[in-house]
């Protein structure tokens, strides 16, 4: 385990073999793998993390995922598919939370919601802001599609294309989807193939923790992300940890749940195997667990979040899943700051054409580090003038100094304290 650990702790990434011995040691082992997994993910991210929230643009499906309330065959679910007026409206409310980020996503159904609509929601949720408050990354969860499709994505625009496996293991994949057309497990098993073919730089895997036995899936998603890295050149972008949680209507088993010390021990083992990857939690987690995970290495998070179409601003029935951290964007940033981290809204990588290779050689020479600490401040910056409660503007106000030392000294540390002044005198979209 000692080997193993050093190995990880040199940032240069575990063979899917290695992680599963991880994954099989006693619990007493736990906090050294914490411990290590969070000093990897300091060395190459430093204290920054990352917030956005999710925007349901249609829960229209003709799917029959077992574990989803948006499954076909939910007759009580109440349809809703936004219009581009309602779409607008819904980022209109998240930017007036303070969020730039967001995560678009939506059910299946070709017909209803085809990738043209797709592509319009796009185009106006990036055209909904004025004066600096608006959206400046639209990330995209939607069903596994064709090479060309994927290359009118990214002409749209997006950062990173997500989409989970699910489960790698056939059977299980199988009986969890039975019909429609996620039901073809080698079509969806081979979308990033045809995501990186049409252009897309920048890619996320995950698994839904719970469906099978979650050792075997973790190690099967750390073959997928090493197998994509050999063929193209390239690795995931970021990996989503989603655990399983209850949903209306539905009729999943619950064999494989695990429990929160298991989850963690999976938060950890992918920080340390695939090092150089974004981890990205939801709230499908509690408070207390979110907390705690951002010490195992989470390096993303969504916040304020609403899992139904139109759901923001509003009450809605019509979600795809209950959430459990129902705190609002303001608490989780004071939240971050008190446990010693930098919330950030950046989006500067993205628009700096640092993307797919080019972002990964930063981060893989411990360069990101510097840059993503200064763009957390720039933005957090941004959010404090704009939007934050005096508990949150106290907690950044009285750290400002302290984090700019984080930077080491030099021309970084130099241009992040000079842009600085500028965000806090009301500058937005700075950047570096
Ligand atoms: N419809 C597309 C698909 O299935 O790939 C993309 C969007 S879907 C809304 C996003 C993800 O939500 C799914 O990939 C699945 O992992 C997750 N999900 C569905 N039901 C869930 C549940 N009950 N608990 C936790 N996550 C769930
Ligand atoms: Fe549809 Fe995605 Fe839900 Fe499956 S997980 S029912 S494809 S929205």
């Amino acid at each position: 385990m000692e080997d193993i650990l050093a190995k990880a702790e040199a940032c240069v990434g575990l063979t899917a073999e290695e992680a599963a011995e991880l994954l099989a040691l006693p619990e007493h082992f736990d906090d050294m793998l914490f411990a290590s997994a969070k000093r990897v993910k300091q060395k190459l991210y430093g204290a920054r993390v990352v917030l956005f929230a999710p925007l349901y643009i249609s829960n229209m499906c003709t799917n029959s995922c077992l574990y989803c309330s948006f499954r076909q065959e939910n007759t009580l679910l109440m349809r809703r598919k936004l219009s581009q007026a309602e779409i607008a409206e819904q980022a209109k409310v998240l930017i007036n939370m303070g969020h730039k980020r967001v995560l678009l996503e939506t059910g299946e159904d070709l017909a209803a919601t085809p990738l043209d609509y797709v592509l319009e929601s796009i185009h106006t949720i990036y055209h909904v802001g004025h004066s600096g408050r608006e959206i400046r990354r639209v990330n995209v969860n939607i069903a596994a599609t064709s090479v060309e499709n994927y290359r009118e994505l990214k002409a749209a625009g997006i950062g990173t294309y997500q989409l989970f496996q699910e489960t790698y293991h056939e059977p299980t994949y199988q009986l969890m989807h039975p019909r429609g057309p996620k039901a073809d497990y080698r079509y969806h098993l081979t979308a990033m193939d045809r995501a990186i073919e049409g252009g897309i730089e920048d890619f996320g895997l995950g698994v839904l923790l719970g469906l099978y036995d979650y050792r075997q899936d973790t190690q099967s998603l750390i073959t997928h992300a090493h197998e994509l890295k050999s063929r193209w050149g390239i690795g995931p972008h970021t990996v989503s940890v989603p655990r399983l949680r209850p949903a209306k209507n539905t009729r999943c088993p619950d064999t494989y749940l695990l429990n929160d010390q298991q989850f963690a021990r999976v938060v950890a083992v992918l920080r340390l195997a695939l090092p150089l990857a974004g981890i990205i939690l939801s709230t499908r987690e509690a408070p207390v667990m979110r907390d705690f995970l951002l010490d195992v290495g989470v390096s993303q998070m969504s916040a304020a979040s609403s899992t139904a179409p139109g759901g923001y601003g509003r009450e809605s029935e019509s979600r795809q899943f209950e959430g459990i951290d129902h705190r609002s964007l303001d608490e989780v940033v004071e939240g971050i700051i008190r446990r010693g981290y930098v919330p950030s809204f950046c989006t500067g990588c993205y628009r700096k054409e640092r993307r797919g290779n080019r972002f990964m050689q930063l981060v893989e020479h411990g360069h990101i580090k510097d840059m993503c600490q200064a763009n957390a401040l720039l933005t957090l910056a941004e959010y404090v003038l704009q939007f934050a409660s005096p508990a949150a503007k106290e907690a950044a106000n009285a750290r400002w100094e302290q984090w700019l030392l984080a930077i080491p000294a030099g021309a970084m540390r130099d241009s992040a304290r000079m842009k600085l002044e500028r965000a806090l005198a009301g500058e937005s979209d700075v950047y570096v």
